[in-house]
């Protein structure tokens, strides 16, 4: 029978075999358990490397890819990021333990509701969840210095270009929402935007509009 430790051990030796080898995200991810995260039956599923189901349809990601998306991220301690799609709330609590504050967008209020209630239990207080579209972005906090985006759209939406800081990196899937998508991350520069392409994942889509 394996024990919780050895389990999180197990989660900890996948992430870094997954190409997860920063040692501040590898830290992050150590700390930040993610079955606070998960819940019901899928509990006791919560550090094998599989997205999972948290209501609303929606699901939380799979851990080696919340480690690459945060290590592409590159965050500094006196970073402002904003997450678009809260989700359970995991990949903002990984985040909160690498920047100085963390916006997180999500359109379904109980999603939003939840992971907030969660934040506060485990005294993550540098983050902030707002019900809103995240497409949008958050121009009253604007502009960041780095933007993560949960779901995936066509093309990186305009606002969310427009409110990353130069230098600023921002990480997202792009592509069509049935088929292999594309994680990418731009870096605003001087002159405009970099692009480079990371590795093909699978996210659901960024969708218009407020959930229920
Ligand atoms: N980051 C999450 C976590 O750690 O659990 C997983 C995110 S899940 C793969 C994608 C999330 O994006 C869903 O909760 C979905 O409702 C949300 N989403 C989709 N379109 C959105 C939009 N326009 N604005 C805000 N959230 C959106």
């Amino acid at each position: 029978m394996t024990t919780e430790a050895e389990r999180k051990m197990q989660f900890l030796f996948a992430l870094r075999s997954r190409g997860v080898t920063d040692a501040r995200v590898l830290t992050a991810m150590e700390k930040i358990d993610r079955a606070d995260f998960v819940r019901g039956i899928f509990a006791d599923r919560a550090y094998e490397d599989m997205p999972l189901p948290i209501g609303a349809g929606q699901t939380i990601s799979q851990p080696s890819v919340v480690g690459l998306m945060t290590q592409a991220l590159n965050i500094q301690p006196r970073d402002k990021v904003l997450e678009v799609g809260t989700g359970s709330g995991y990949q903002a609590a990984v985040l909160s333990q690498l920047a100085r504050r963390v916006y997180t967008i999500e359109r379904h209020k109980r999603l939003v509701t939840e992971a907030q209630a969660i934040f506060d239990r485990l005294g993550l207080t540098n983050i902030t969840a707002v019900h809103a579209d995240g497409s949008f972005g958050l121009p009253e906090q604007a502009p960041f210095d780095r933007i993560l985006v949960t779901a995936a759209a066509e093309d990186p939406p305009g606002p969310l270009l427009a409110q990353l800081r130069v230098g600023g990196i921002m990480v997202l899937p792009v592509g069509q929402s049935d088929a292999v998508q594309s994680l990418i991350r731009v870096t605003r520069t001087e002159d405009g935007f970099d692009y480079d392409e990371l590795r093909a994942v699978r996210f659901v889509p960024l969708v218009e509009g407020l959930g229920s």
